[in-house]
């Protein structure tokens, strides 16, 4: 499957593979179905609740890409599409990311014409407005600058709410909802629900007042359309705990109330046993600047058996790596629990989760349920491997690595290095080692987190190359950890760089952990040229001339690692972050900097989902779920908006 499907602005469209699904039996697959189902009928829902406009600009911008009659090759038609793609990947008018209003890219003048060449006949106008107004009103916010400008807004000197263009909220402002929620707060007992998490917040009569997303309230024509595919999907479940959870989820769907979302959660969080696991609800508060809205999103998964099974491997050993480790004896422990990880595969995407996506899920967000009964946290296999394959065909490889060996060998095991080199570092490596007693991780302040990304990450490295992972059958050869080590020091002393600004140093603490390590293996190995720069074609690379000494040095680095934290020595922390983590090379950096433009690469990347279609025979008795991956972006988007466009133009 070729997981590029195109690219255009600043974004490019990729598409996933879901393996394993047709070896599912029957039941899983109709599970599945029905919950992708049920997890496209809330596209609407977001888009509303990203801007009020959203739904009609959508309506309008799909009539003219299927009815204008002027020139479709010209110019500006092309710069019209590219607006639509962006509009279709943000849903809506503002940056996915940036949050900010995407320009219309084409003169204003030239949407009066493709509105007087497109048919209208079967669009509906929202009440109480005539077509002109209805247009002039959808010109002036695609086009004036000083209106809707930003779908949330951080900067503290403004209100907050009034300075946001989501719609969350309606007329009121940041107090009077500050003051609105924190009041329910300190009414509420020890376990709160997630007060607002599922409502607009607004004025009535000049009385706040909340509009609650639920089967007779607002959303509830899309929200009907999920309970009956949930409702579906329950026939099918695996065991009764995944019954009872979708039983919680339609209740809440249907009333609104947000204790039985909290029990919904409780029973997710519980269930453990059943492969197919779906996320389905307001959940994430990013699109809300007080952190109190839920946006609509969805996921449906299934647990990838293979990728399982490597982390299920490590777990099991965690003992043998332990005792191995080359810490001292002092700071090891005795007694080691592995994490059990659980690796899936997504089958859909949709709502806040498409077509820009997580790579990993760590749910719920309600913070008494995690601790008092844990949460799941998953990583996604299918799209991090996607990305990996994007990744290799890029060009970052061909111009960032030292030899057409290294590419190969990047290209061959960089994939199996790179999920063994998380699994260590996820399932072992932040559980090893222990600290002395009476003394308190702290101490390391704001070092903490770098100095232990840097511990997990070197356990991870010094591992990855030890013979045992051939006997644990994890790696084929060693070929596996020197592609781990190559891709590792390429990044941490050329690539990562690409991702800071000219003239600023490094800030977040996995990218200050990885250059610390790889700074520091450097100069250790220095002496010995373990580790060089190499320059041809006036371009820097990196180059490992011996991997055995190399491991050695990870080794060293971890041992001094682990006695930092276990000691919490503040001032050795301190001093190792600044001296190799924080700081950049400036003249290699801004080489760096302008190898990487030119490569023009998308900085971000979307997923299109597979098509699933339901075979029945006789009788509408379903038979099979086949999947199809041959649908490109743009039907995609239009075949969603006829399908699953449940809401009107103006909720
Ligand atoms: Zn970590």
């Amino acid at each position: 499957m070729d997981v590029f499907a195109e690219k255009f602005a600043d974004l490019k469209i990729l598409r996933y593979d879901v393996p394993g699904f047709e070896n599912l039996d029957l039941r899983k697959k109709l599970y599945i179905y029905y919950l992708s189902q049920a997890a496209l009928c809330g596209r609407d829902i977001l888009w509303d609740q990203n801007n009020r406009y959203n739904l009609s600009i959508r309506s309008v911008l799909e009539t003219i890409w299927k009815t204008y009659k002027g020139n479709r090759e010209s110019e500006e038609f092309k710069l019209f599409v590219i607006y639509l793609k962006r509009v279709w990947f943000s849903n809506g008018i503002h940056h996915h990311y940036s949050t900010g209003k995407l320009p219309g890219g084409f003169p204003e003048t030239y949407f009066d014409e493709l509105v007087l060449l497109s048919d209208w006949s079967d669009f509906t106008i929202p009440s109480g407005k005539s077509f002109e107004m209805f247009i002039s009103e959808i010109r002036n916010v695609i086009f004036n600058p000083e209106i809707e400008i930003k779908r949330v807004n951080l900067e503290p000197d403004k209100d907050l709410i009034e300075s946001s263009s989501n719609n969350y909220y309606q007329d009121v402002s940041q107090d009077e909802a500050e003051i609105f929620y924190a009041h329910l707060k300190t009414s509420a007992g020890k376990e709160p629900t997630s007060f607002g998490l599922n409502s607009t917040l607004l004025k009535e009569n000049g009385k706040l007042t909340e509009k609650v997303w639920k089967l007779d309230g607002k959303y509830g024509k899309a929200i009907e359309q999920i309970i009956f595919w949930l409702t579906k999907a329950k026939d099918f479940a695996e065991n009764e705990l995944q019954k009872k959870t979708i039983h919680h989820l339609v209740e809440y769907y249907k009333t609104g109330d947000l204790a039985l979302f909290d029990q919904y959660s409780i029973d997710w969080v519980k269930e453990q046993e059943g492969e197919v696991d779906f996320v389905n609800g307001f959940i994430e508060m990013y699109g809300d600047p007080l952190g109190i809205k839920g946006s609509w999103e969805s996921i449906v998964n299934f647990k990838d058996r293979e990728a399982t099974k490597r982390a299920t491997i490590l777990s099991e050993n965690a003992q043998w790596f332990e005792d191995h480790s080359p810490v001292a004896s002092e700071f090891k422990k005795a007694e080691v629990k592995g994490v059990s990880a659980k690796v899936i595969n997504v089958a859909i995407l949709a709502g806040d989760c498409y077509p820009a996506t997580p790579i990993g899920i760590n749910l719920p967000n309600s913070e008494w349920i995690r601790e008092r009964y844990g949460s799941k946290s998953v990583t996604i296999e299918n799209i991090t491997q996607a990305y990996f394959l994007d990744s290799v065909n890029s060009g970052m490889l061909e111009e960032f690595a030292g030899s057409t060996e290294e590419i190969e060998r990047a290209k061959t095991y960089g994939y199996l290095a790179g999920n063994l080199h998380t699994d260590l570092h996820e399932c072992l490596g932040h559980g090893s080692g222990k600290v002395r007693e009476g003394v308190n991780t702290d101490n390391l302040k704001n070092y903490y987190s770098t100095i232990e990304e840097t511990r997990a990450d070197l356990f991870a490295l010094f591992f990855i190359m030890d013979v045992q992972m051939i006997k644990l059958g994890l790696v084929p050869c060693f070929d596996a950890a020197k592609a781990g080590y190559d891709s590792y020091l390429r990044n941490g002393l050329i690539t990562q760089l690409t991702r800071i600004e000219s003239g600023q140093n490094i800030e977040e603490s996995h990218m200050r952990n990885r250059q610390l390590i790889s700074r520091w293996v450097y100069e250790a190995g220095k002496a010995k040229n373990v580790v060089e720069f190499v320059r041809s074609d006036e371009k820097t690379f990196v180059r490992i001339n011996d991997y055995q000494e190399l491991r050695n040095l990870f080794g060293q680095l971890l041992k001094e690692i682990q006695r930092i934290k276990s000691e919490g020595d503040f001032e050795a922390a301190k001093s190792l972050v600044e001296k190799f983590g924080v700081k950049v090379d400036s003249t290699l950096h801004n080489e760096v900097l302008t190898r990487f433009k030119k490569l023009d690469l998308a900085p971000y990347a979307g997923f299109l989902n597979p098509v699933y279609e339901l075979k029945t025979w006789p009788c509408g008795t379903p038979i099979d779920v086949l999947i199809r991956y041959d649908e490109d972006y743009t039907s995609q988007m239009l075949r969603y908006s006829r399908d699953f466009g449940f809401l009107p133009l103006v909720n």
